[in-house]
């Protein structure tokens, strides 16, 4: 039995992660505060594409990512049906593209082998003229599409289902508390001690400290005296009210980059970039031309996108483990769970990387870490 403001385990940040680590952690029957310094799923989570997939673009260079994503996206899919709703896209192939139709094709022929892992239907090829006729505002000169199927989901939605879920299994979960200092004792971590909106600090001890703020993974590795390093990648969208296409789109940017335009139920998210983030996590704001950047890559396989009102752009920060070197666009999406006891800190365990799509299976390794 803990005593009251003791805990087994304080899990820092409600993100997709977090969220996922302390249902898990509850249903296994331990004790957890889960603590959030704004609203749920406000971080990176929030300023997702919003989909469950598989990521097809990681064959390139993960192929293991794609695989664990399509599993622990079908397991999201069977556990959470009603959150979930197909995305389908349409590839549509311009002249002189960096990969012709056969390619995409083949490339498409090869993620069929992964869609029924998360129960998503293989690909078409369209001819030009099927294409302009699903899909009529895509360019005269695109030489033909491939569809492909991926699930479209509410994060903010799946993230509270997920605390809640856990409260439902005795977990305390308080949003607008943030983690301003380790407890510690000697070299292990024994708590947190946090600051409310009304500028009230409270403590809380625990077993273990459960580090899953995403891109601020680091800062809270700092206050346990342990570095955790990330190479932070910026993305932004471009937000329309209303669906602009029949069907989601695929598009290359000018520096042959996939885009993304994700017809969702009532609105449109265009994007993303995907650059190297060196600066306050706390206020990332989105330039002009980022926003030109996507829209000339669009404007190519679909000439009207600049038509269109936007109503506003989100910009997130995705925790991408470090590696020196390759372009932000190849780094690898996987995740790594730290138990920092191996550094001398004990009782203080660290999830960093991964993907919205993979929260769940993130979930139960920490857990087991835990
Ligand atoms: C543009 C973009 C598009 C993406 N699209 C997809 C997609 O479609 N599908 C997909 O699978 N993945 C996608 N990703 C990746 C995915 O969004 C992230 O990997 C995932 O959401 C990370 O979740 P998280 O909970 O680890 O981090 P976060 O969502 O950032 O959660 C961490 C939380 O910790 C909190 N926190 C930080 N410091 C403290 C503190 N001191 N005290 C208390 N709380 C604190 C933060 O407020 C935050 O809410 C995308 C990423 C980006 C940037």
């Amino acid at each position: 039995m803990t005593a009251p403001g003791a805990y087994d385990v304080v899990v820092i940040g409600g993100g997709v992660t977090g969220a996922g680590v302390a249902r898990d952690l509850s249903l296994r029957g331990l004790s957890v505060l889960l603590l959030e310094k704004g609203d749920w799923g406000a971080g990176t989570t929030g300023s997702s594409s919003w989909m469950i997939h598989g990521g097809a673009r990681y064959l390139e260079f993960d192929w293991d990512t794609t695989r664990l994503s399509c599993l622990d996206a079908g397991h999201i899919v069977t556990i959470a049906r009603n959150f979930v709703y197909r995305v389908v896209f349409l590839v549509p192939v311009m002249p002189h593209d960096r990969n012709n139709i056969e390619r995409v094709e083949t490339f498409m022929e090869v993620y069929d082998r992964f869609q029924p892992l998360k129960k998503a239907h293989p690909h078409r090829r369209l001819t030009a003229e099927e294409a302009r006729e699903v899909e009529p505002g895509l360019s005269p000169d695109i030489v033909g599409a491939v569809t492909t199927e991926e699930w479209g989901v509410d994060p903010h939605r799946l993230v509270f289902a997920n605390v809640q879920d856990a409260m439902a299994h005795g977990a305390r979960a308080l949003n607008h508390s943030r983690v301003t200092e380790l407890i510690r004792d000697g070299g292990k971590v024994i708590g947190v001690r946090y600051r409310t909106t009304d500028g009230s600090t409270s403590e809380a001890r625990a077993r273990v400290v459960v580090n899953a703020a995403g891109p601020w993974v680091p800062e809270i590795g700092d206050m346990a005296g342990v570095r955790v390093q990330l190479r932070p990648a910026k993305g932004i969208h471009i937000v329309y009210p209303h669906r602009i296409s029949n069907f989601s789109l695929f598009a290359e940017s000018i520096d042959g980059r996939d885009l993304l335009m994700v017809s969702h139920a009532g609105f449109t998210l265009l994007g993303t970039t995907d650059d190297d983030f060196y600066g306050d996590l706390d206020s990332v704001e989105v330039s002009e031309d980022e926003v030109d950047y996507l829209l000339q890559g669009f404007e190519r396989v679909f000439p009207s996108i600049r038509d269109y009102r936007p109503v506003r752009t989100t910009t997130g920060v995705r925790p991408t483990l470090f590696k020196w070197r390759p372009y932000e666009d190849s780094l690898s999406r996987r995740y790594e769970i730290f138990d920092h006891a191996s550094n001398g800190v004990d009782g203080f365990v660290t999830i960093a990387g991964g993907k919205l799509s993979m929260y769940r299976l993130m979930a139960e390794e920490t857990s087991d870490a835990v």
